[in-house]
């Protein structure tokens, strides 16, 4: 019951709904998909720009190396004559580490492993043994070296270039070697620079071993980190780029490269976090711009909404209303601009029409008498109303066959009511456009004449009368009628007494003989010749 009473929602609500709803969900859509694209975008290029850099310092790093490398080879030239002249020895070690500021420290050691000279001079090594791996390796392999980071003789993290020096015949006299101190300003950071980590960004170097040479906290320098990359994949590629998880299980974007001459891995990273976060300002940049479009949009909309639910709305409000006689009028009225309103406005009018029609054929049925189609007396009383309600006078002329039984009797009820509705017809030709003629009841009528002075209605009773008389019908013969005359004018008020008269007036005209037409005043106009029924 309660559900029946809940009123429905409209078509309106329903459309803007539906408008409202498809714009919020294109807008978050739109708004997802723009932040997926510029998260993957921002992603792959910081890991782009991080290989790159890494790369790009592996390229610098590996020209120092052959710069050091031929700075060294060069003096080992200059000393092929023999290492006894110790004061060209101390000038070409502060000449190599002055001049060419690689080096934190130059050493020319011979082949027996004393330090011939020194720079700087402060060392206090001169005349001693190096005791490093990377002094030791030097002496035995009288090759070219960049060490591994070793701990020096005067206790320095370092990392050891050397080159071995050969006499004119081709002995080996020793080596000249320089090292670049990891834990101590060097070559290293100026070459890697500081300004790199001012947006989050950071970056370490770790040697073949995965040992720290070179890292923002300067307490991971010479420990052994794990392998961002396996040693198969260091093999094969010289740079590439890969996600990482940090210690604090955050995610980090990092790009490598490795230095050819020394095998050292340089390692550039930022936070996936500090990447991302100038999405958040270009997610609003977004919304920004597409608030007002949006909005646009909607009022759009909701014009085009009202526009399409209107004429189903007015439609819908008229549908319980449809029997009033201005429906079908106002329903015209609608403007349906779309197909489905304009086939429902169809519908709508032509279920009027034909309901309209319906009760007219009804009211008509009930007010007609289906014999002759005369009103029957409920007809009448129809236009009596109307004649009272404009105050209408009229005359009335009560009519009734004469010796109608007989007719009956000798020819049968079928010919008696050929008969009533031969009468019928003759009252209608003697009747004018504006009176009204009621069959009521049997073989009596009623004929109502507006507005018709006494004269002139019993003028046309005594036409009509008259007609009748003289037309022979098939079968019957002749038959007569008698009338009975009376008047009605807005004084009177009601018009039962005036009937009363017709009546009246009726069975005087009988008791007179029939086949007259009498008032009940006076036996008005007498025919000629008094007619009785033929029978
Ligand atoms: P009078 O009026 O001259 O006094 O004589 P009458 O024979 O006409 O007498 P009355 O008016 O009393 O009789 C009317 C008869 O009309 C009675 C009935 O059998 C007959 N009648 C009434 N209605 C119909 C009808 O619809 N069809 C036919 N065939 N006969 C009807
Ligand atoms: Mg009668
Ligand atoms: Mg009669």
């Amino acid at each position: 019951m309660l559900r029946q009473l809940r009123p429905k929602t409209d078509l309106r609500t329903l459309i803007t709904l539906l408008a409202v709803a498809s714009i919020v969900i294109t807008l978050a859509n739109s708004l997802y998909a723009s932040w997926r694209v510029q998260r993957d975008v921002l992603i792959g290029n910081t890991l782009e720009s991080n290989r790159v850099y890494a790369t790009k310092l592996a390229a610098t790093s590996e020209v120092f190396f052959q710069l050091a490398q031929s700075q060294l080879s060069y003096s080992a030239k200059m000393l092929e004559g023999g290492l006894d002249n110790e004061t060209l020895l101390q000038k070409e070690v502060d000449r190599l580490r002055e001049q060419t500021s690689s080096f934190n420290s130059v050493v020319i050691v011979d082949a027996n492993g004393w330090v011939k000279a020194i720079s700087p001079e402060s060392l206090m090594l001169k005349g001693m043994k190096l005791t490093s791996s990377a002094a030791k390796q030097a002496l035995t392999q009288r090759k070219p070296m960049i060490s591994d980071p070793t701990i020096s003789a005067a206790n320095n993290l370092l990392v050891f270039i050397s080159w071995p020096v050969w006499s004119k015949t081709g002995g080996y006299l020793g080596y000249v070697g320089g090292s670049i101190y990891l834990k101590k300003k060097s070559i290293l950071n100026a070459l890697l620079g500081e300004q790199f980590y001012r947006d989050g960004s950071s970056l370490y170097v770790v040697d073949a071993g995965n040992q720290v040479l070179y890292h923002q906290d300067r307490n991971l320098i010479g420990k052994t980190i794990p392998p961002i990359i396996d040693d198969e994949q260091r093999k094969k590629e010289s740079n590439g780029s890969l996600q990482l998880e940090g210690d604090g299980g955050q995610s980090i974007l990092a790009g490598y490269a490795i230095v050819p001459a020394s095998g050292w891995m340089i390692v550039a990273m930022k936070p996936k976090e500090a990447t991302l976060a100038p999405l958040n300002s270009l997610l609003l940049q977004v919304l920004k711009h597409s608030v007002p479009f949006a909005l646009l949009t909607l009022i759009l909309a909701l014009i085009l909404a009202q526009r399409i639910a209107l004429p189903l709305w007015q439609l819908a409000r008229k549908a319980s209303q449809m029997d009033t006689s201005e429906a079908s009028r106002e329903i015209s009225g609608i403007r349906s601009w779309y197909y489905e309103a304009s086939q429902i406005k169809r519908a709508m009018l032509a279920g009027i029409g034909l309901m309209q029609d319906k009760i007219g054929r009804l009211k008509s049925e009930v007010q007609t008498d289906p014999l002759t189609g005369l009103l029957n007396r409920r007809g009448l009383n129809a236009v009596l109303e109307y004649f009272l309600a404009t105050q209408q006078p009229f005359a009335v002329l009560a009519l009734d066959i004469d010796y109608f039984k007989r007719v009956n009797d000798t020819f049968g009820h079928d010919v008696g009511d050929d008969v009533i509705e031969n009468v019928a017809r003759q009252l209608e030709f003697g009747a004018r456009q504006t009176d009204v003629i009621c069959r009521n009841g049997g073989e009596e009528f009623l004929m109502i004449l507006p507005a018709t002075d006494s004269e002139t209605a019993l003028a046309i009773a005594e036409r009509v009368r008259r007609r009748i008389e003289i037309q022979v019908l098939d079968r019957v013969g002749s038959i007569t009628i008698s009338i009975g005359v009376a008047f009605w004018t807005p004084e009177m008020k009601t018009m039962e007494h005036t009937f009363k008269q017709a009546d009246e007036a009726l069975y005087q005209a009988k008791n007179a003989g029939r086949n007259r037409v009498m008032t009940l005043q006076k036996a008005a106009v007498q025919p000629e010749a008094v007619h009785s029924a033929t029978f």
